[in-house]
């Protein structure tokens, strides 16, 4: 009776013309007999997801004028775009990030609740793709020593590798581990990311004992070096850049080794290449590396590359989002992305490979351009909170140390020095405290979350974001346009829609060009990508099939 009701509805997409693509051009992955009778599951050649480190959604129209024809107006042009999707937990953080957009769930249950947290057993900080047990490929650094055991849920990827008793192939690439390792899933063919100080692509032993030839060859071209030859300059001239500040800001970083922030930046050589766009170019040709040397999409099976671009996040935590220096990044990156479509294209087939870009969350405006421009904005600095708040928790109670670590916006408490009688007066100490300090909106017990009266959307955010056996004891949040952050730059890792409102577009293979204003949210687009696939969704996924896209 199931495979009858399958079918059926096989048909019915098929007749409703949601494939008409891949009935007028079938391929090996879709023969059918008749117009009647599939006699397979139709399938894209090729899954390539897309991560776009620290992308806004309104960057897909702030610079949009400007991109070319191929690149991110051929998305919109040609893909269904998802113009409200939401990231549905806190913090808006890489590692969460990458995790939710490819498993469909939140840190709550996948339990990436950061970049790292405090891990109580080990008295330390635990990063999260850390991997003790397993060793670098390709360099001699400790940079390798990656996998993504602490990610508790299978990806979409794992659901495919299965799916298919492993014949998929699956990959991720990043500039940033975490970023390569998390989406490519457990059962990834490889993972591979950027070792700064050996300006290669490295994997860990959990992958591999060695580095393939076509990883080797491609890190012998010694394109950072290349890359970083020149300074970093506009593609077009500077006047051209009317969307942006001026050049020279107090509040933007500073380059090491530069006096100012201003065009051409001096490059110290490939360890600063995940710092520049061409870190973003360097990414997308190593991409069609993979794709060519493993010769995916063309095994008449479907396969998955997972590629995260990391550069944008670290020229927008440096010079913020108004800058010409990000304005300059997402000029760059839509050229990349235009030769990398058209790549595909040749090398997969237009409209055999299905492509989504995300991002992993968004950032706040440099609390100095907030201010300059008469809004709210400012910072937090944790490290200094702690030290006020310890000191203040000494003289009221005579406890030492009572805050261990801090991370996430929460605090870890000392369970060996607090007795616990007087753990609940305590805990209530710091949250005044903590209320207390400017640009903090509100402080909370996250043991109870559930009972406590904070605010919607923040509730069920601050819920989905709650891992109980990772996260803290209290957690605050900030003010709009606070960061937590230095004097220069910005960051990321609130509740906020300038953090957690990400694009969503999708193209190619089974996609229909549209839109949708309805509210979609991250943990939607590892199920839609499953039901596409016609493949189980992943193992803690909690999200909602965008039925727009997976007809
Ligand atoms: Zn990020």
């Amino acid at each position: 009776m199931r495979s009858n009701f399958f079918w059926a509805s096989a048909l019915l997409l098929l007749s409703s013309g949601a494939y008409a693509q891949k009935a007028t051009s079938p391929s090996n992955t879709t023969s059918y007999v008749s117009s009647r009778s599939p006699k397979s599951v139709a399938r894209p050649k090729l899954v390539v997801g897309m991560v776009v480190d620290q992308m806004r959604w309104d960057y897909l129209y702030r610079y949009y004028d400007r991109y070319s024809n191929d690149g991110f107006k051929r998305l919109l042009r040609e893909g269904f775009t998802c113009e409200n999707t939401f990231i549905p937990y806190t913090p808006t953080i890489t590692g969460c990030g990458h995790a939710c957009a490819y498993t469909g769930s939140v840190p709550a249950i996948h339990g990436i609740i950061g970049n790292g947290w405090y891990d109580r057993q080990l008295n330390r900080e635990m990063y999260c793709a850390e991997d003790s047990t397993v060793k670098t490929v390709g360099s001699s650094s400790k940079a390798g020593q990656m996998s993504p055991k602490n990610m508790l849920v299978t990806t979409v990827a794992d659901e495919l590798r299965m799916a298919t008793n492993f014949k998929s192939r699956t990959i991720g690439i990043a500039i940033k581990d975490r970023g390569a390792i998390l989406p490519a899933g457990h059962t990834a063919n490889g993972a591979y990311w950027y070792d700064g100080s050996a300006g290669k692509f490295i994997t860990s032993t959990y992958y591999t004992n060695v580095l393939p030839d076509w990883v080797n060859q491609f890190n012998d071209e010694k394109l950072p070096e290349q890359y970083t030859a020149q300074p970093w300059n506009t593609l077009y001239p500077i006047s051209t850049y009317t969307l942006s500040t001026a050049d020279e800001k107090p509040y933007e970083g500073k380059f090491k080794g530069e006096n100012g922030t201003s065009f051409p930046h001096k490059i110290a050589g490939p360890a600063q290449l995940a710092s520049l766009p061409a870190g973003n170019t360097y990414t997308l040709e190593f991409a069609k590396r993979a794709v060519e040397s493993n010769r995916m999409g063309t095994n008449g099976v479907t396969d998955f590359l997972a590629v995260s671009l990391s550069s944008t996040d670290y020229v927008g935590h440096q010079f913020g989002p108004n800058s010409i220096e990000a304005e300059d990044t997402y000029l760059r990156l839509d050229k990349d992305l235009g030769e990398f479509f058209k790549f595909l294209d040749k090398t997969v087939g237009k409209g055999q490979w299905l492509y989504f870009i995300t991002a992993d969350h968004g950032v706040a405006h440099v609390p100095g351009y907030s201010k300059e421009n008469r809004m709210h904005g400012g910072t937090v600095s944790t490290g200094e909170s702690v030290k006020i708040l310890n000191a203040g928790v000494k003289k009221e109670f005579g406890i030492d140390k009572a805050i261990l670590d801090a991370d996430n916006y929460e605090l870890y408490l000392n369970y060996a020095a607090i007795p616990k009688v007087k753990m609940a007066e305590v805990k209530e100490y710091l949250i005044d405290e903590l209320k207390k300090i400017p640009g903090v909106q509100e402080a909370f017990d996250l043991k109870s979350i559930g009972a406590g009266s904070l605010t919607q959307p923040i509730k069920n955010m601050v819920t989905a974001g709650y891992n109980a056996k990772r996260s803290g004891d209290v957690m605050f949040t900030l003010q709009p346009g606070w960061i937590a952050g230095g004097n220069t730059g910005t960051s990321h890792g609130v509740w906020n829609p300038y953090d957690a409102h990400i694009p969503l577009v999708w193209m190619g293979w089974g996609v229909k060009p549209g839109r949708t204003n309805r509210n979609t949210e991250m943990t939607d687009i590892a199920p839609t990508v499953a039901a596409m696939l016609r493949i189980q969704m992943p193992s803690g996924n909690v999200g909602h099939v965008i039925t727009e896209v997976a007809h």
